[in-house]
Order: structure tokens, then sequence, then C-alpha cells
């Protein structure tokens, strides 16, 4: 892997990360414990360094959505509680005991199925009811004329003796979002949330030891929704609009170097379809940059890449491999020289809106050809490629 370091890497600065895991703890106070949600190969910072580093900080839990995210997990040492956020089929109920794996459960008749694999096995299942409150996506489905029966089958489920319910939860739809209407569905999320738990624990005669239903936009926004526990993702690696407000730092910069630089004359085409026709003499270079590594082509000829001098605009057609860049105006920068795609330098904010899109699309697309270089106090610690080499 030695010999693809130069070409395009991502640098992911474990210092930032525990910077802003040791805030938003700050913020969330002391008796709130706190889940990192590394799906997605943490938003594709590498999850088994990153749920080192929050173990290792003392962090409470950990969210993946399958349970080959939570096994991954578990196979390279992790051993605080994962919670599964998406579906397992019950056909892997005893590898999830196995595991000590955490299981949302998101129906009735889920709850049902997993009771009896759990039952079958003389065992106990550990699990999260999840709530639709409005996401309209996975959850029991308790508002309006739902209450009744969403209070009834989450009470069903919880009395189930294979299962052992020790959370609730329920996620926001709008919480990142401004103005008054995205407030107002926020706040009926979360009283509906609170109402069906207290009817539930009426009913069950018992409570759920952890609440939780915090993400990004709700532990910027709305402190009162933290309850037992705060769930966030995008703020742990110091992206988004709130992660600079609450003083947050990007914990991935994508970096690259210029592999070829020519100089051409006024008029000519460049990449694939002739997008962008040089209007002078033109220096320009390539770097190994494409989108099979997780560049958007939408965002040919659009965005810019960070220099040690400035930014050089794109140009052309975004290839597979490798785009170009215009530097005529930034005559210091040579072959070799290092480029910011996003990063500290480059923010990933605008780079994403420019692409019409979140900052979470953009981490998560760097792709696994691109290895991963953990830095610790401005050392590499370790590198990872995500490349079969078998
Ligand atoms: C992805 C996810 C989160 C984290 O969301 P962020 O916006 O990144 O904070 C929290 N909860 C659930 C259920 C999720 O799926």
């Amino acid at each position: 892997m030695e010999s693809t370091l130069r070409r395009t890497w991502a640098e992911i600065d474990i210092d930032a990360l525990i910077h802003n895991y040791r805030t938003l703890r700050e913020r969330a106070g002391k008796n709130v414990k706190f889940l990192g949600v590394v799906k997605a190969d943490a938003y594709g910072h590498g999850a088994i360094r990153v749920s080192r580093t929050l173990e290792e900080m003392g962090a409470d839990y950990l969210a993946v959505s399958s349970i080959d995210e939570a096994v991954e997990l578990r196979t390279n040492g992790i051993t605080m509680p994962i919670l599964i956020l998406g579906h397992t089929p019950r056909e892997q109920v005893s590898k999830l005991i196995d595991y000590d794996i955490t299981q949302a459960v998101t129906c009735e008749a889920k709850a049902i199925e997993y009771n009896e694999e759990a039952l079958n096995l003389g065992k106990k299942l550990r699990i999260h009811i999840k709530l639709d409150t409005g996401m309209s996506r996975l959850g029991f489905i308790c508002a309006g004329d739902y209450f009744d029966t969403g209070v009834k089958g989450i009470t069903n489920a919880c009395k189930l003796p294979g299962l052992d319910a020790e959370g609730i939860f329920t996620h926001f739809a709008v919480s990142d979002e401004e103005g008054e209407a995205a407030q107002e569905y926020t706040q009926n999320q979360f009283k509906l949330f609170i109402d069906v738990i207290n009817a539930v624990q009426d009913s069950w005669g018992r409570e759920f030891q952890i609440r939780h239903c915090a993400n990004t936009g709700a532990v910027a926004k709305y402190p009162e929704t933290y309850l037992d526990m705060i769930r966030p993702g995008l703020l742990l690696y110091g992206y988004g609009e709130y992660a600079d407000e609450l003083g947050l730092k990007p914990v991935m910069s994508l970096k690259s170097t210029i592999s070829t630089i020519k100089i051409y004359p006024k008029g000519t085409a460049v990449s694939y379809g002739g997008i962008f026709v040089t209007d002078r003499q033109t220096r320009m270079a390539v770097i190994p940059y494409g989108y099979a590594d997780g560049f958007f082509r939408a965002l040919s000829n659009k965005c810019s890449i960070m220099t040690q001098d400035g930014l050089a605009p794109q140009r052309g057609k975004i290839c597979m491999d490798m785009s170009m860049i215009d530097i005529t105006d930034l005559p210091a920068v040579n072959v070799g020289s290092e480029v910011e795609i996003f990063g500290k330098n480059n923010s990933l904010n605008e780079l994403s809106s420019l692409a019409g899109t979140i900052p979470y699309e953009l981490t998560c697309a760097v792709s696994k050809r691109v290895p991963r270089l953990y830095i610790k106090g401005g050392e590499v610690v370790e590198r990872e490629l995500l490349l079969r080499s078998k």
C-alpha cells in the first residue's frame, strides 16, 4: 500500500475526533450518555479506528446500520455496547446474542420473531424499541389514531420473556432545518415520543434505562431532547453548519498530489465532451482523483481544489480516475505538490452544497481504494487500505 500513498488519500485526524467528542460530551452534560454513530464505516472515516478512539475516550454506545458492520467492530476488538439501527433477519438472532449486540425493534411482529428465536436458544436478546414519531421510516407507528395500538404493541414487545428492552428511541426528520415549521415538527415529534414512553412505562410497570433521540440537529438546537443519551453522527466528524458554531473540527482531509502538468494554447478543449475550452494559454494539472475515488462527476467544471497557494478551479469533465485543475495563476504549484480536495482548508460544506447535496454523502463516497491515514499528535499512527489484499 505504500506505493499508493502519494496518489490520493484521506487523513483522519484522531485529535480532531477526540476534540469533537469532548466538546459534545461537555455540551450534553454529566448525566447524559454518548452514542457515536459509526454506520457506513463511520461516514467513510473508518469505523474500526473511530470506534476504538470512542471506546478509549469512554463513550457509552456505538450505532451501526447492520449486523455485518457490528460484527466487524466486535472481531476487531470493540467490546462496548453496539446498537443496530436497521433490520436484522430472525435467522441471525443467535449471532446477535453471541456477539452481545443490541438490536432495534421496529414493530410487534419482529419482536415476536426475535423472542421466539431467543427462547429457542434459552437466551435473551437486548433490544431498543424504535418509534416512528414522524420520520415515516422504521419504527412503531404511534401518531394520531395509532397512539393506543402503538403503545399496546410496544408494551407487548417489552413484556416478551426473550427480550430485554433496555432502551427506546426515535429519529427526527427536520431537526437540522431552519424555520418555525421545522421547529414545530421537531417539538411535536419529541412530545409524542415522551407521551408514548410514559404510556408504555405505565402499562409495562417498568422504566426504560436509555431513552434517546438527539441526532446532530437536535444536539445543536434542542437540548431538551438529550434525555438519557445523545446520538450524533455528523457533528462528531466535524461537518455541517452547526459544527462551525460549536467549534468542532473536520476529522477528514482528503488529499491528492499533482501527477502531471501541461501548457495548452488558447482554444484547447479539455477532457471528455470538451465542455471546457481554454480562453488563454493555460497551465493545467492532472490530479489522480476521479469519480471512482468518490469525486462527484456533477461537480465537473464547478468546484475548486485547494493548493498551497490558493484555490485552483477544476476544469472539464471529471473522469473515473483523474481530473484536471487550472494552475495558470499558481506558478509555485508543481508536479508532486499536495492539494486538498476538502478538509481544514477547503470546506466540505461548500463542496457539498455545490454538488447539491449534504456533507454526509461526500465523506461516505470516498471509495475503498483511497487509503485512510490516521493522524495523532501530528504523526501517522495507522494506515488502512480497504482493497482486498489476499
Ligand atoms: C444516521 C443516524 C443518526 C445520526 O445522524 P446525524 O445527522 O449524522 O447526527 C442518528 N440516529 C439514527 C437513527 C440514524 O440513522
